[in-house]
C-alpha cells in the first residue's frame, strides 16, 4: 500500500541528521536518511582510531542498526549530487556511479564539511586530513608503517625522517593527534622495538595562531601548551605548512616569511574545513550565496531564504557565527525536525527560530589531561580529563560502542598498550572513487 504521509528526506547521517531523525521518530511523517557512507561516525574520536587506541567499529555505528527502531524511516546509501527545487527531487549517486532520484516534501540537509587544503589540493596526496574513517585508517597506516620502516634502517640519519611527524593545525584535532602520537611512541611502542627508540619520535605541531586551542580561554590553552611541551610535542606558533611532498614539509614564518624544510614522511592535515560538494549544488538551485568555507546561510528558523521546505543544519549551515561543533549539529538537526513535525501536526506558526544552548567544549591533551570549558566553568588536568571522558561516552552512539570504548580506554590506562594497530594497504578501486 502506498505510503502517502508527508515525506521528509534527511541528507547526512552525522550528528545533525541523526538528531533530526530522532525527533521525527514519533511524527506522522515518512523519513528517508540518505548518506554517502553506511555509518554514523563519531568524528571527535577519529584521532584515537588513527593512533591505534580504538577500532573503527568503536566509533562508527551502522545507520540501519542505529535507526532500526524507527518504523517510519528508511536508510539509503548514496551521495546527494543534485537537487531540483521545482520538482522537489534529489539526485543521488550510488557507489558504482549510477544515479537514482528521491522525491521529498521537506528536506533537511546535514551533509557536513570535508577537509580543506586552502587551494593546495595536491597536499592531500601526502597529508591526509581527519574527517572520515578512511582518513583515520590512512593516518594509522602512515604512523604505524613509519615506525616499522625506521626499524629496518641502519643509521639514525636514515631513520630520522621516518620518526618525524608534522601536524598542521593547532586546533583540538591537531593538538589531540600530536599528543597521541607522542603517547603512542613513548608508552605503547617503547618496549616493542629493538633498533629504534620510538620515544625519539619528533612530533612538530605547526599552528598559524599565537596560541594553540584558540577557541578556549587563554588560561586553558596555556595549560594545554605546558602539557604538550612536557610530553615532547614541539610547537611552532605563527607558522604555516606551505608545501608538502612525499619526503618533506616546508614551514613558513607568518611574519618574516622565512621558510625552512623538515624532512619527514608523515604530514597530517587538520588546518581547515570546507563544505562538501553538494553545498554548491544546493546554493545554485536555491539562489543563495555560499558563506565562509562554502556553508549555506539560513534564516533564524534554519530554512533557506525563499525555500521554506528546505532546512540546512549542522556544520554546513551558516547562522550567527555558530561554531562547527557537535552540539550545534545535534541541536539544529533536532530543531529543524521539530519545526517540520509542528508543521505536519497543523501548528499555525510551526517555524520557530533556533536558539543554541552552549553546553561547552572539551579537548583531550594527554593521559589524565584534558580541557573542559562550559560557561564560567573551566577545567583542566585530571578533572578536565574526567569531564572530557564523560561527555564523549555520553554522546557516542550505541551501547556496544560505549562499552568497547570504555574497555579500550581502561586497557590503555592500565597496560599502556594500543591494540588497534592493524593496517591495510588500501583498496585501489575505492581509493580512486571521486568525491562527487
Ligand atoms: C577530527 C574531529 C574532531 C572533532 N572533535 C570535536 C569535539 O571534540 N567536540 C565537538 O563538539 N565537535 C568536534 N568536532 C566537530 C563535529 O564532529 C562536527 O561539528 C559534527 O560532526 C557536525 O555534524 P554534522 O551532522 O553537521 O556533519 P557530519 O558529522 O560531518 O555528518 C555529515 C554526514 O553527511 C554525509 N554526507 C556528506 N556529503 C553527503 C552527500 N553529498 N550525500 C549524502 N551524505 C553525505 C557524511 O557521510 C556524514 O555522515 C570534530 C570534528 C572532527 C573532524
Amino acid at each position: 500500500m502506498a505510503d502517502d504521509r508527508v515525506h521528509t528526506v534527511i541528507i547526512g547521517g552525522g550528528f545533525a541528521g541523526v538528531y533530526a531523525a530522532r525527533r521525527l521518530k514519533s511524527a506522522d511523517v515518512r523519513v528517508t536518511v540518505l548518506d554517502r557512507g553506511t555509518s554514523h561516525v563519531f568524528q571527535p574520536l577519529l584521532y584515537q582510531c588513527a593512533t591505534g587506541l580504538l577500532s573503527e567499529g568503536d566509533i562508527a555505528s551502522p545507520l540501519r542498526h542505529l535507526l532500526r527502531r524507527h518504523k517510519n524511516l528508511d536508510v539509503l546509501l548514496g551521495e546527494a549530487s543534485g537537487i531540483d527545487v521545482e520538482n522537489r527531487t534529489i539526485t543521488a549517486t550510488r557507489f558504482d556511479g549510477s544515479t537514482f532520484t528521491i522525491g521529498y516534501d521537506h528536506l533537511i540537509v546535514g551533509a557536513g564539511m570535508r577537509q580543506s587544503y586552502h587551494g593546495n589540493e595536491q597536499f592531500a596526496a601526502h597529508a591526509p586530513g581527519m574527517k572520515t574513517i578512511d582518513d583515520a585508517l590512512a593516518i594509522r597506516r602512515k604512523i604505524v608503517s613509519s615506525f616499522e620502516i625506521a626499524e629496518t634502517l641502519a643509521t639514525a640519519e636514515l631513520r630520522r625522517p621516518w620518526l618525524t611527524f608534522v601536524v598542521s593545525g593547532g586546533g583540538p584535532t591537531g593538538v589531540e593527534i600530536a599528543g597521541q602520537i607522542r603517547e603512542m611512541a613513548t608508552r605503547a611502542l617503547a618496549r616493542e622495538f629493538d633498533t629504534i627508540d620510538p620515544a625519539e619520535a619528533d612530533v612538530v605541531l605547526v599552528h598559524g595562531g599565537a596560541r594553540v586551542l584558540e577557541s578556549f580561554h587563554p588560561r586553558l590553552s596555556h595549560k594545554a601548551q605546558r602539557i604538550l611541551d612536557k610530553i615532547g610535542v614541539r610547537t611552532l606558533l605563527g607558522h604555516h605548512v606551505t608545501d608538502v611532498g612525499a619526503d618533506h614539509a616546508s614551514i613558513t614564518d607568518k611574519d618574516t616569511k622565512a621558510t625552512h624544510r623538515i624532512d619527514t614522511h608523515t604530514v597530517l592535515w587538520t588546518a581547515g574545513v570546507e563544505a562538501v560538494p553538494f553545498a554548491a549544488a544546493l546554493a545554485a538551485a536555491t539562489g543563495v550565496t555560499q558563506g565562509r568555507g562554502g556553508t549555506i546561510p539560513v534564516r533564524p528558523d534554519l530554512t533557506v531564504e525563499g525555500h521554506p521546505t528546505i532546512s540546512v543544519v549542522g556544520d554546513m549551515m551558516s547562522l550567527d557565527d555558530l561554531p562547527g561543533v557537535a552540539e550545534v549539529a545535534m541541536q539544529s538537526g533536532y530543531h529543524a525536525a521539530h519545526n517540520i513535525a509542528r508543521a505536519v501536526g497543523g501548528s499555525p506558526a510551526p517555524y520557530t527560530p533556533f536558539t543554541y544552548r552552549d553546553l561547552g567544549t572539551a579537548a583531550y591533551i594527554a593521559r589524565y589531561h584534558a580541557l573542559l570549558q562550559s560557561g564560567p566553568l573551566r577545567l583542566s588536568g585530571f578533572l578536565g580529563w574526567l569531564g572530557w571522558g564523560g561527555i564523549h561516552i555520553t554522546f557516542l552512539a550505541g551501547t556496544r560502542n560505549r562499552t568497547w570504548t570504555l574497555a579500550s580506554w581502561a586497557a590503555a590506562i592500565i597496560g599502556g598498550g594500543r591494540g588497534e594497530r592493524v593496517i591495510t594497504y588500501g583498496d585501489p578501486e575505492t581509493a580512486r572513487r571521486p568525491y562527487v
